[in-house]
C-alpha cells in the first residue's frame, strides 16, 4: 500500500505497530497462486485474478516469487479421479492465460510412486504434476517496504495507531504510541488507509470514536496452522497436495530446506487475536490427513519440531463455513477520510493496494485538490530484482553456501552485503557450521531493513524456517548470541538490554511456534 502510494507521488507514512510482516503475512503457506481449491467453489474470476497477480509478481519480483512444482495425487474413495484432476488443473492453466506455467503432466500410479515414494500406494490411482508460485512471505513484505522507502515513503515500525479521529473536511488525527519507548505521538493525514489485516475492525471501531459501532463488513477471523517436521520424517521432492478424506479440504506438504511443513487448517478463531498459536486438535487433524496420503510411519506427534499459525482476515458472510468463505477483498469508507481494505490474500497484495489507492486518491483529490499519479506497480521492478551478482564481482570471498544464500534471498541487493564482506572479510564468516547467516547480513538487516529487535532479525529478516527451527539448537543459539552482539554494538544496547533481547526472542519462539500438548 505504502509503496504504491509513494510511487504515485504521494507523501506517505506507513505506521506498523510491530515489525514488518509480524502479523499474518509471515504465517502463510507461502504460495502465490490462483488457488486450485477455489475452482471447487466455482470462483473462476477470483482464480483468474490470482493467477494474473502471480504472473505480475513473477515479472516484477523474480527473485522473490518463483515457480514451484506440485504433485496432486488421484486417490480412490474421497479423492478426485485422475481425469477430473487433469481437467481441473487444465482449467487452472487455462485461466492463467499468458501467465501459464508450463510443465503440467499426468502420471500413472507407478510413475507417481517413483516420483514420490512416500505416497501411500493402496488408494493411489496416479497423479498430476503442475507448477504454481511460491515466495518467502515475510521477505515479500520486507522488500515491499524497502521499495516504499526507495519511492520516498516514511516507514515507522513498532508504532501503534491507538486511535484515528476522522474529520469531515480537515485532516484526520492519528493518536500513536511508540511501543519501544512508550512515548505518545500524534500525526495528521488528509487520508488514512486502514490496512491492518485481521485487526482492521479494531481500528475501525477506534476510528468511529464514541459510537464504537461494529463494522458493517465485520471480519470473520479464521485460524490456519502448520506443523513442521525434519525432512527425514517426510522426505519429499516437491510440494504434495493432501486431499483430506474427512472434509475434502486440500492441505499441502511442502519441502523446505532441512524440513517439511504441512498445513493448513481452517477454523473459526474466537479467542483474542494475539498471540495466535496452533492447538492440539489442529495438529492431530494435519497428522491424520498426512497419514491418509503418505506411508510415513515416522510421522507422528513426537516428530513435530514446531508449528506456526496465523489468522486470515476473511470478510464475514453468515451461514458459510470459513473454508468456503471467499478470499476476495472489500474496500470500505466508513468514516470521512478513512479508507479501509479488508480480506484478500498475500497473492492479491499488489492488486488490493492498487484498488484501494485508486479510491483513496479520489478521496484525497476531493479533500485537498491534490492529484495522484497512476499506479505503476504492475511493471515497476522490486528492489533486488535486477539479477544477483557473484560475490567475486564485489571483491568478496565467501563460502559457497553463504554466497548462494545471499543471492537467493536478496537478489541483486546481495551486492550490498558482498561489498561489506569485501571491506571486512571477518563479517562473511558464518556464526555456525552449516548455517549461512553471517555478521554482514545482521548489519545489513539493521542498517537497511529496519530490524531493531533481535526477534525482528531471527523470525522475519532471516529465512524463517531455518531460524525458527534452530533457535533452540546449538546452531540457533550461536546465531542468536552472535547476532545479538552485533546488534548491541550497532544499536548501542547495554549488556542487560542484549540479554533481555535474547530472552524476549526465546519467549516469542515459545509463544508463537510451540508444539501444543495433547488436550
Ligand atoms: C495459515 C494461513 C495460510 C495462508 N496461506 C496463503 C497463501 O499460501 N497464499 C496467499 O496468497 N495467502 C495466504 N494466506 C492469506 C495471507 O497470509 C493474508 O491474507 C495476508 O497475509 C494478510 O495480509 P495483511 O497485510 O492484510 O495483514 P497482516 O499481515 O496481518 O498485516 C496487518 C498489519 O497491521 C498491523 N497492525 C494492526 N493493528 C495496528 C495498529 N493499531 N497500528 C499499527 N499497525 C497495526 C499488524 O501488526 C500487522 O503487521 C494465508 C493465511 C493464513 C492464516
Amino acid at each position: 500500500m505504502a509503496r504504491d502510494a509513494a510511487l504515485r507521488g504521494l507523501d506517505v507514512c506507513l505506521v506498523e505497530r510491530g515489525d514488518l510482516a509480524a502479523g499474518t503475512s509471515s504465517r502463510s503457506t507461502r504460495f502465490i497462486h490462483g488457488g486450485l481449491r477455489y475452482l471447487q467453489t466455482l470462483e473462476f474470476g477470483f482464480v483468474r485474478e490470482g493467477l494474473h497477480e502471480r504472473a505480475t509478481l513473477m515479472r516484477v519480483a523474480p527473485h522473490l516469487v518463483h515457480p514451484t512444482e506440485f504433485l496432486f495425487p488421484a486417490v480412490r474413495g474421497g479423492g478426485m479421479p485422475r481425469l477430473a484432476l487433469r481437467c481441473g488443473i487444465g482449467l487452472y492453466d487455462l485461466l492463467a492465460g499468458r501467465g501459464r506455467l508450463p510443465g503440467t503432466r499426468s502420471l500413472s500410479r507407478s510413475q507417481t510412486l517413483l516420483q514420490e515414494p512416500t505416497l501411500r500406494g493402496d488408494r493411489l490411482r496416479g497423479s498430476v504434476i503442475y507448477f504454481d508460485g511460491a515466495a518467502d512471505d515475510a521477505r515479500l513484505v520486507i522488500e515491499t517496504a524497502i521499495g516504499a522507502v526507495e519511492a520516498g515513503a516514511c516507514v515507522a515500525l513498532h508504532v501503534e495507531v491507538e486511535r484515528v479521529v476522522p474529520s469531515e473536511h480537515g485532516s484526520a488525527v492519528l493518536v500513536l504510541r511508540d511501543r519501544l519507548t512508550g512515548a505518545s505521538l500524534g500525526a495528521r493525514a488528509a487520508v488514512v488507509v486502514n490496512a491492518a489485516g485481521v485487526w482492521a475492525g479494531t481500528l475501525l471501531q477506534a476510528g468511529n470514536g464514541a459510537s464504537r459501532k461494529r463494522s458493517p463488513a465485520a471480519l470473520r477471523p479464521s485460524r490456519g496452522s502448520h506443523i513442521v517436521v525434519a525432512r527425514e520424517s517426510l522426505p519429499l521432492l516437491r510440494v504434495v497436495v493432501m486431499p483430506s478424506r474427512s472434509d475434502g479440504r486440500l492441505l499441502f506438504a511442502v519441502p523446505c530446506g532441512d524440513f517439511t511443513y504441512l498445513g493448513t487448517t481452517e477454523v473459526d478463531h474466537t479467542g483474542p487475536l494475539d498471540p495466535v498459536a496452533a492447538d492440539a486438535s489442529e495438529l492431530d487433524y494435519i497428522l491424520t490427513v498426512a497419514q491418509e496420503v503418505f506411508e510415513a510411519p515416522g510421522l507422528s506427534r513426537d516428530k513435530v519440531l514446531f508449528t506456526w499459525a496465523g489468522i486470515r482476515p476473511l470478510v464475514e458472510r453468515p451461514h458459510i463455513s470459513t473454508g468456503r468463505l471467499s478470499r476476495d477483498f472489500r474496500i470500505l469508507q466508513e468514516a470521512p477520510g478513512v479508507v479501509s481494505v479488508v480480506g484478500g490474500k498475500l497473492t492479491s497484495c499488489r492488486r488490493m493496494a492498487q484498488a484501494t489507492l485508486d479510491l483513496a486518491a479520489g478521496v484525497l483529490m476531493a479533500r485537498t485538490g491534490k492529484q495522484a499519479d497512476t499506479c505503476i506497480t504492475g511493471w515497476k521492478l522490486f528492489p533486488g530484482s535486477e539479477g544477483a551478482v557473484p560475490a567475486e564481482e564485489e571483491g568478496a570471498t565467501v563460502e559457497a553456501g553463504v554466497a548462494r544464500h545471499l543471492r537467493t534471498v536478496y537478489g541483486s541487493r546481495c551486492a550490498l552485503i558482498f561489498r561489506k564482506i569485501a571491506q571486512a572479510p571477518a563479517l562473511g564468516k558464518p556464526y555456525a557450521p552449516g548455517c549461512p547467516v553471517t555478521p554482514a547480513e545482521v548489519i545489513h538487516a539493521v542498517e537497511r531493513e529496519g530490524a531493531v529487535r533481535l526477534a525482528d532479525l531471527l523470525f522475519r529478516r532471516f529465512h524463517p524456517v531455518m531460524m525458527e527451527a534452530r533457535l533452540k539448537s546449538a546452531q540457533g543459539k550461536a546465531v542468536a548470541e552472535g547476532a545479538s552482539r552485533v546488534m548491541a554494538s550497532w544499536l548501542g544496547w547495554s549488556e542487560e538490554r542484549r540479554l533481555k533481547e535474547m530472552s524476549l526472542a526465546a519467549e516469542e519462539w515459545e509463544k508463537d511456534f510451540r508444539v501444543p500438548r495433547p488436550a
